[in-house]
């Protein structure tokens, strides 16, 4: 048990998932329009979308039915198992062997992880919350060494020591999936998150604030799991990185922490990463609000 967590600085993240964390298979599927001005099938990667997707008029969805373009984003029943799940190991895999390159973000989610630091995965895919916890189970089981698990236990029992007095522990399974069931898992066009944003008020609600409600869902629920401290003991800086390799969603959440997380969270360090650019390895470094740079 590493019961050392208690002087370390409260530091949490944000992760967008696809080309952020890891270069997923999973596929968009568009029709493009041929030099004789018919449309053919037309499948793209997200990194090739999120630079071809305001050409519409060489690039449209099939039946002009975003849904339909988007099909492997969802829990949708496919051959393999779910897709999402698949993509997720295939994905891993290929990094593991050394043919894809790990996400600009990757290596920052895997520390993260084995320093059992509470995080959130917030993207725009349309999966269940459960699809995205057991995906990142899957990252734990097959990237993370024998040594690293180990710590990583040892960083959970800690942190259970210390916030929440406990002393008798469960199985290393029962541990993780305490602390699996701590961190937050957000698919913004999902079936969950629309129930979720109904219970907010019910208005439809565009791409870019569905990221604010599931950023500041996070915050909240840091701030409450904070509050288990035992009273007396001051709290660590707090900070709280965002990492999304979407320039417009960087810009979008810079905007919400400047009009409005700044103000509902002053304490809090808020800390941008830009991962768009492949050649800055660990992506453009944003600091929003907080004085200190405690180099993070
Ligand atoms: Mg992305």
């Amino acid at each position: 048990m590493n019961e050392r967590v208690a002087d370390r600085d409260y530091k949490y993240y944000i992760f967008d998932w696809d080309d952020n964390i890891l270069h997923m298979p999973t596929r968009i599927h568009l029709e493009k329009r041929q030099p004789d001005g018919s449309w053919r099938p037309h499948a793209v990667s997200t990194s090739v979308f999120s630079v071809i997707r305001g050409e519409t008029d060489r690039y449209r969805p099939p039946q002009g039915r975003w849904e339909l373009a988007f099909a492997e984003f969802q829990d949708e029943p496919d051959p393999r198992g779910n897709r999402f799940l698949a993509d997720t190991e295939q994905a891993l895999r290929r990094v593991l062997d050394g043919h894809e390159a790990p996400g600009p973000s990757f290596a920052t989610f895997r520390r993260t992880l084995v320093e059992g630091r509470l995080f959130a995965i917030v993207t725009a895919r349309g999966h269940a919350s459960a699809t995205l916890r057991q995906g990142v189970q899957r990252f734990i089981d097959l990237v993370l060494t024998p040594s690293e698990r180990a710590a990583m236990m040892a960083n959970l029992r800690g942190y259970r020591a210390v916030f929440d007095n406990v002393t008798g522990f469960g199985t290393d399974a029962e541990e993780l999936d305490r602390y699996l069931s701590l961190n937050r898992y957000h698919a913004v066009t999902s079936p969950d998150f629309q129930t979720r944003l109904l219970q907010d008020g019910g208005r439809p609600v565009p791409a870019e604030v569905r990221k604010q409600v599931a950023i500041r869902d996070f915050l909240e629920h840091i701030i409450r799991v904070l509050q288990r401290t035992p009273a007396g003991k001051r709290w660590n800086p707090i900070s709280v990185g965002f990492s999304d390799d979407d320039p417009a969603n960087v810009q979008a959440v810079e905007n919400y922490i400047r009009a409005e997380l700044s103000r509902l969270f002053p304490d809090v360090k808020f800390v941008l990463y830009d991962t768009s650019d492949p050649a800055l390895e660990r992506g453009r470094k944003i600091t929003v609000a907080g004085q200190l740079d405690l180099g993070l």
